[in-house]
């Protein structure tokens, strides 16, 4: 998934912070990888790049880069804290449980969830967190089960 580096530069600079060499290759880690990223497997594939970077500084980035809304925090595959690249402003995060591979979906219905929960609980619901796992079609294939919308046509 890309990312684009300028627009969260300009969201760092309205909060008068700069995208710095640390918070480049951290954001370049994420948005490379093929699959969710655990703080130190990020930290491991940015020090390539910034050999000087610590872990603290990898996990604060991380906290930064996932508050201005340029990377989600998911659940990765052995349910550790994971990040991904958030490509749209309201978007979900579907999670492959074989191999970690991660997709974004914007496509959320999320009326009668949230009705359902407003008149159990009486609260006024601002605000949804979802995240959905399975198996993506590379792992099905490998497992015998290909993909139905692939065997569709569709
Ligand atoms: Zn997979
Ligand atoms: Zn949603």
């Amino acid at each position: 998934m890309a990312l684009d580096a300028d627009q969260i530069a300009g969201t760092l600079a309205a909060r008068g912070l700069r995208l710095t060499r640390q918070r480049r290759a951290v954001l370049d880690a994420v948005a490379e990888a093929s699959s969710s990223v655990s703080p130190v497997q990020v930290f491991d594939a940015a020090r390539v790049r910034c050999p000087e970077l610590g872990l603290t500084t990898v996990y604060r980035t991380l906290e930064l880069l996932s508050e201005i809304g340029a990377l989600r925090r998911v659940h990765g595959p052995d349910h550790c804290e994971a990040f991904v690249p958030a490509g749209a402003a309201h978007g979900h995060t579907v999670v492959c449980s074989r191999c970690g591979r991660a997709m974004e979906f914007t496509e959320c219905d999320m009326r009668a969830v949230v009705d359902a929960a407003a008149r159990q609980t009486g609260f006024r619901i601002t605000e949804h967190f979802l995240q959905l796992s399975g198996e993506c079609p590379a792992c099905g294939e490998r497992a015998g089960r290909p993909h139905r919308a692939a065997a569709d046509g569709a």
